[in-house]
């Protein structure tokens, strides 16, 4: 008994207390079994998934689930996405270092950030104050000088800044927005989930002015919300 408590003691106060998590060896399993694993190919992608600190954009106390195979809730009923589904989602944009891309839920601002990694300019919109500052914030302590965040309806897109080489939607509209394939550059591409319930994440690309569309798999998103979808967006 003594001998436990001796050791005990010697454990508590050594100033060893419980070991840190080790969470860039957590980043570089979750790359390795969840993405690499699921056919994700994109080297500059799997590069972005393995330096991004997804602990610093999930709350606190959820910190050391930030690298499992779901999504997280990140407060306001909202939610960050499954690893993976970032991942998937950033490679079909096909982004260059040299292009900018729109962003419509900015959320937690993780996908930003990932983003960020990979292209020259990211503009992100996100409709809930207190998501949006708080991104704004995460990302200004990262260092990420190349990131725009406003606070708005994405239904509209961002018409100062169009057209975007890549547009990315992370929360679902019924339809795809008519803002958005406006805004799109020739040759850009658009991800978007589309439907209520059931949903379909979708590649539109913009070819000599004309939108082809190719469903990829099956999603489910948080809706999209705002005056747009309901029709009394201007
Ligand atoms: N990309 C995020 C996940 C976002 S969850 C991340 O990396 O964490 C979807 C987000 O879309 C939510 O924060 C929600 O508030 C936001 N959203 C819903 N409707 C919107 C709209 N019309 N315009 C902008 N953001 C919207």
């Amino acid at each position: 008994m003594v001998k436990i408590l001796v050791l005990l003691g010697l454990f508590l106060f050594s100033g060893q207390t419980f070991p840190e998590v080790d969470y860039a060896a957590l980043r570089k399993k979750m790359v390795e079994t969840q993405i690499k694993a699921r056919g994700i190919r994109d080297i500059r992608v799997l590069k972005a998934m393995e330096k991004v600190e997804r602990h610093l954009f999930v709350p606190e106390g959820l910190r050391h689930l930030a690298y499992e195979d779901y999504p997280l809730p990140i407060g306001e009923g909202q939610t960050i996405s499954q690893p993976y589904i970032v991942a998937l989602m950033t490679e079909l944009l096909s982004l260059k270092p040299s292009e900018r891309v729109l962003e419509i839920g900015t959320g937690s601002g993780y996908q930003a950030a990932i983003l960020a990694e990979i292209c020259r300019q990211v503009y992100t919109i996100e409709i809930i104050p207190a998501l949006a500052e708080r991104a704004e914030k995460i990302l200004a302590e990262l260092q990420y000088k190349n990131v725009k965040v406003k606070c708005g309806d994405g239904f509209a897109g961002w018409k100062e800044f169009a057209p975007f080489d890549g547009i990315i939607v992370t929360c679902a509209p019924p339809s795809v927005p008519g803002p958005l394939l406006e805004q799109l550059a020739e040759g850009g591409r658009l991800v978007i989930p589309v439907g209520e319930q059931l949903q379909d994440l979708k590649l539109i690309q913009k070819i000599k002015g004309k939108c082809l569309e190719k469903n990829i798999i099956p999603v489910r998103f948080v809706p999209m919300t705002g005056p747009g979808v309901k029709g009394k967006g201007n």
